[in-house]
């Protein structure tokens, strides 16, 4: 009777651990619009894992992922694990492509210049017509007049001047009075410790364009009296620029250019203030990993031991949550601005969508929107990929809100793919945990100190 209960707990305790748990597709009976996807999961590393007869490593960890074609209509996929064995359904929609729709995407002129207002905060003017992508020129808060001369695909072209055109989506703006140039009135400058203030006046709001680059420039558009009704204002700047905002108080324009501190070469990020920041956390999970851990629990571990890294160098950090808690993207770049923080780190985990391979996927990668934050990113991926196991991911461009802030440094890094088996056991990793936090926090001082 003893032995018997013996088998029955050793039994019942490899069912457990060693249970085939596919973790993606989410559930069975699915509809995937893509010409592939994957399956993503854990299984038993002693028994074969079949997928339609077809053999599929699984990791010493128990992760496996594996690519799989999807035919229009119908398909199945059976999943085997030993005596396990698990049927999936997938449809994947018969395309249906209207050229109705994609006819009418063509560019329509105006006869006439028209004039269009901003209705609310923070509208993006783009470079193409184009919901997406790193085309964001400029952001206009509400009452930004802009002068529109033709229209496409859900977008009205903006004419800056001659020879420049932006493009801003139809919801952001309403139709308003005809506009006249508007005059320059006033500059004034004055500066306090952190940064450099520009006080411009006009006589009514006008567009503009900020480009973040040396020497640092802002260009305003509709002027009366100059070339092309242009206005550029250059400010030739001594050292890198960190951040900058720009933004009209009534109708004048208030530029705040921060100054770069003065570092300590033997603590460079003494008093430096750094915003680190968890991603997703509470009801948002996040992405879900092999062994069915989420990317938000990974995020706050990495992101703890680089507040703790930061803090023993005399970094002073806030973070954006420091538990399992739901925070908004806006109030996460609320928080850093509030700080009047010089950078901003953001730790995620990776996923992909359907129609890549997760298996063709690793690494670390460091995301930046504007130029003046790309050299931190340089700096954290160099460190990172010569001190931990992952493979370099790129620095990339990429349009995502929280690196979309100018008055700190910003940047997003994707530590690893939770859905590639062996990144995931690394993400999973406590001592490769540490040592990231350690490795993230090297690169901010190596930027410091360039
Ligand atoms: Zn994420």
């Amino acid at each position: 009777m003893k032995y018997f209960g013996l088998i029955f707990a050793v039994l019942l305790s490899v069912q457990s651990v060693y249970a085939l748990d596919v973790v993606y597709p989410k559930k069975n009976e699915v509809t995937i619009n893509s010409p592939s996807t994957f399956f993503v999961g854990n299984a038993d590393t002693a028994i074969p894992l079949k997928i339609n007869g077809t053999e599929i490593p699984v990791h010493k960890s128990g992760g496996f992922a594996h690519a799989v074609k999807l035919n229009a209509g119908k398909n199945e996929f059976v999943i085997e694990s030993g005596e396990e064995k698990h049927v999936y359904k997938i449809t994947r929609p018969v395309s249906k492509v209207s050229s109705a729709l994609t006819t009418r995407n063509t560019e329509l002129p105006y006869e006439s210049a028209r004039t269009f207002v901003t209705i609310k905060d923070n509208v993006p003017l783009r470079s193409t017509p184009v919901d997406g992508g790193n085309n964001r020129i400029s952001h206009y808060q509400k009452d930004i007049p802009l002068n529109v001369v033709g229209e496409k695909s859900g977008f009205y072209k903006v004419r800056l001047n001659d020879k420049e055109f932006g493009w801003v989506a139809f919801c952001d703006v309403t139709s308003a009075d005809e506009f006249t140039p508007a005059k320059l009135l006033n500059r004034e400058a004055v500066q306090d410790k952190n940064y450099y203030i520009f006080k411009i006046d006009f006589d009514k709001k006008v567009p503009y364009v900020i480009e973040g680059v040396h020497p640092f420039v802002v260009k305003f558009y509709n002027i009366e009296g100059k070339p092309d009704n242009t206005f550029t204002f250059k400010f030739p700047l001594k050292q890198n620029l960190i951040g900058y905002s720009g933004e009209f108080e009534g109708n004048t324009f208030v530029l705040k250019v921060r100054k770069f501190p003065k570092i300590r070469k033997d603590r460079p990020l003494k008093n430096i203030k750094i915003v680190v920041d968890a991603g997703h956390g509470g009801d948002e999970i996040g992405a879900i990993g092999c062994l069915r851990n989420n990317e938000k629990d990974v995020n706050l571990a990495i992101a703890k031991n680089l507040a703790s890294e930061l803090r023993l160098r005399g970094a002073h950090v806030v973070m954006t949550r420091s538990g399992d808690e739901t925070v908004g993207l806006l109030d996460r770049v609320r928080k850093t601005n509030e700080n009047e923080a010089l950078i901003f780190i953001s730790i995620h985990g990776n996923a992909l969508p359907d129609n890549m391979d997760p298996n063709e996927h690793e690494g670390t990668s460091v995301f930046y929107y504007y130029p003046q934050a790309k050299p931190l990113a340089d700096s954290i991926l160099k460190s990172m990929t010569a001190q931990l196991p992952l493979a370099d991911d790129r620095v990339r461009q990429g349009s995502l809100a929280v690196v979309r802030n100018t008055e700190a440094l910003s940047v997003l890094i994707e530590v690893g793919y939770l859905i590639n088996p062996s990144d995931n056991a690394y993400l999973l990793d406590k001592e490769i945990q540490a040592n990231a936090g350690k490795a993230i926090a090297d690169g901010v001082e190596d930027f410091m100190t360039e």
